[in-house]
């Protein structure tokens, strides 16, 4: 049986995961959030007193970084369960030095391909559909205004109990944005054959509708 790729790209707190988890659902596809690893990685340097800043030190834990993705969400790192610590300012501020390391970019991404062997995935990051999947079947760019996605997550995070301010929010999308969309490898762009879902005037619903409709013009299920 063929195995279908959906890729989800877009800059930081664009809603991805949140439609691309509704999407797996439906379609009965696996949702892999690649995102989770970097911040994974990220969370083991804190973790080792590692500078996140030092290139060298940070790929040297290559061999010792083991992560693993559970359909529920939990997220294990190299014997800890760091389902909630990934998702908190201290690793958030760091991730995008940790994704720009090549090296590291190379173990992460050996990793997702192999996920998307197994079953139909829908994978959401920011290389997905420009350099992990290439081929990938259908390749959206999610986007959506900075204040609007500012919003959604500090939102998102008072529900998890997770403290921080609006302005913290903006802050650290806008660092995020930019150094994901300057690094030398893989950055944050959009795919020349993605499509582009714009969804900063849209609900939820409506978003995986219009998601929903793009993958089904593609692959016809
Ligand atoms: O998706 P999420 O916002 O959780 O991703 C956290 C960070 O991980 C991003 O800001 C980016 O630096 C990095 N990332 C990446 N490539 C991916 C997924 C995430 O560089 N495919």
């Amino acid at each position: 049986m063929k195995h279908y790729v959906v890729a989800v790209d877009g800059p930081a707190a664009a809603g991805k995961s949140t439609i691309s988890k509704r999407l797996a659902k439906i379609l009965g596809f696996t949702y892999i959030d690649t995102g989770a690893m970097y911040r994974a990685f990220t969370e083991y340097v804190l973790r080792k007193g590692v500078d996140p800043k030092d290139e060298k030190a940070c790929c040297a834990l290559i061999p010792e970084v083991e992560i693993e993705l559970f359909p529920d969400g939990k997220v294990i790192c190299s014997g800890k369960d760091v389902t909630r610590e990934i998702r908190e300012p201290h690793v958030s501020g760091n991730v995008s030095y940790i994704a720009s390391y090549k090296e590291i970019r190379l173990a992460l991404v050996e990793l997702q391909r192999k996920m998307g062997e197994k079953s139909s995935v829908i994978m959401d990051g920011r290389d997905i559909g420009t350099y992990v999947f290439p081929n990938a079947d259908v390749k959206i760019f999610q986007v959506a205004s900075v204040e609007e996605r500012a919003k959604r997550r500090y939102i998102e995070n008072q529900e998890k109990g997770i403290p921080c301010t609006y302005e913290d929010i903006v802050a650290d999308v806008e660092k995020r944005d930019r150094i994901d969309s300057s690094r030398a490898f893989a950055p944050l762009k959009p795919a020349e054959d993605s499509i582009l879902l714009d969804t900063s005037k849209l609900n939820i619903e409506e978003s995986v509708e219009a998601a929903l409709k793009i993958i089904r013009d593609k692959i016809g299920e």
